[in-house]
């Protein structure tokens, strides 16, 4: 007779111990459980603009649709020559010097490549400087890739800048590299040329590899201009700066990202570790190929985001209503986003009981059926914070935080 072993717990590897990414996390399986009871669940924890009316600009369907046929091959592992050369001259555009079309690789959105990136540079116990709070992807990838996130502080007060001084002291032996998220996702914050300048003079002191995330670039309010990190980098810093088409171009389902290489003589140094990368792209085979065909479009073409950001735009009055609802409740202040998708306010724990901001963030979803993502979840060490996407119509925005201020009011300590 045939006797079978008794089934036994399968648990997760060990490399998933560090390895946490809650903006996807418990809260939402609570939404989900609600919306199959048939509540109508506000979702504003996710940047997908697609979930709010945003559609990509028609040409880049257009383009998709037409090419379809031809890209049904894999492609080069590291991007169509079409879409890298687009990108090059994106880079041009931007300033960024010395940027060649090999040292260009498309992904499957920028995720991808921040994982990559960070399984080719990253040792067991290695470091990496990454901002608190932050896009948790970068924690997590950190983590994943057997280093450690450090977390340098960003400085509400001073609208969330970096605190230099707490990068200088994080820096130790074991730092290989530090993140810049610019324009920032959760605060919106985005940095002047002295800020990203004082904060590339620390690298190239500790020779750390720069991550530049800049897939916000495009997405700016008021007078804000955006600073490439790589146009003011030194020609020996190695800057790898991510871009793509999901926020700019609203089509985050296309999937569609890259990251690019820059630092002439850094280059030559980091060969080895450029081979790692290349084989990584490689292991993959290439990224989703229709999507490509959006690139060169979409960059070349008319820019229609800035429509949406200008004054009288529809991204630029949904965050006004999210700032000037938010400051208008007793208790809650928040730092005026100056790009980006996302306001991020500070609760004041001397009013509101805010002991697990996660089970604030359940509570809220419970009772007012609106999902925000908790500040812990962005690696922000105290519980006083949410994010809250700033995506839907602004008389939907202005109904939602009417009820959040309805919630605080009998949350309170
Ligand atoms: N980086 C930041 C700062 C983001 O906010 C996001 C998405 O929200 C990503 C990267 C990932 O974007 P993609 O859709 O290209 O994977």
């Amino acid at each position: 007779t045939l006797t079978f072993p008794e089934p036994v717990t399968l648990n997760k590897s060990h490399k998933l111990n560090n390895v946490c990414y809650d903006i996807r996390g418990p809260v939402l399986e609570h939404a989900r459980r609600l919306e199959d009871e048939g509540h109508r669940i506000l979702k504003l924890n996710i940047g997908n603009p697609a979930s709010f009316g945003f559609e990509a600009p028609e040409e880049i369907l257009q383009d998709v649709m037409r090419n379809l046929p031809s890209a049904q091959g894999y492609c080069d592992s590291k991007g169509l020559y079409s879409a890298r050369k687009a990108i090059m001259q994106e880079c041009q555009r931007k300033e960024i010097p010395g940027v060649d079309i090999e040292d260009i690789y498309i992904g499957n959105g920028v995720s991808e490549l921040i994982v990559m990136a960070l399984q080719a540079l990253l040792n067991d116990g290695d470091e990496v400087l990454i901002p608190a709070p932050d896009y948790p992807l970068w924690t997590a990838a950190a983590n994943l890739s057997g280093g450690h996130a450090v977390h340098y502080l960003c400085d509400e007060q001073a609208g969330w800048t970096p605190d230099m001084d707490d990068i200088r002291r994080k820096v130790t032996a074991h730092t290989r590299a530090i993140v810049l998220i610019n324009p920032n996702n959760p605060t919106g914050a985005v940095y002047s040329p002295e800020v990203v300048r004082e904060l590339l003079a620390i690298a190239q002191a500790h020779d750390l590899v720069v991550f530049a995330d800049e897939i916000y670039d495009k997405i700016l309010y008021d007078d804000a201009t955006h600073t490439a990190t790589g146009a003011l980098a030194d020609d020996d810093q190695l800057v790898i700066t991510f871009n793509g088409l999901s926020k700019s171009y609203r089509c985050a389902g296309f999937r569609s990202g890259w990251m690019t290489l820059s630092g002439t003589v850094a280059k030559q140094r980091s060969e080895n570790f450029i081979q790692g990368l290349t084989m990584l792209a490689s292991m993959r085979l290439c990224a989703n190929v229709p999507a490509q065909h959006a690139i060169q479009t979409a960059l070349g073409g008319y820019q229609s985001i800035n429509d949406l950001i200008l004054p009288g735009g529809r991204l630029r009055a949904q965050r006004d209503i999210t700032y000037d609802k938010l400051n208008a409740i007793p208790g809650v202040s928040c730092v005026k986003p100056q790009g980006a998708l996302y306001a991020f306010p500070r609760l004041d724990p001397k009013v509101f009981n805010l002991q697990d901001d996660q089970r604030m963030v359940q509570d809220l979803l419970l009772q007012e059926k609106i999902l925000l993502v908790q500040g812990t979840a962005f690696n922000w060490p105290e519980p006083d914070h949410v994010r809250i996407v700033t995506l839907p119509w602004a008389d939907q925005l202005g109904d939602a935080l009417d009820r959040f201020a309805n919630f605080l009011s009998r949350y309170r300590q």
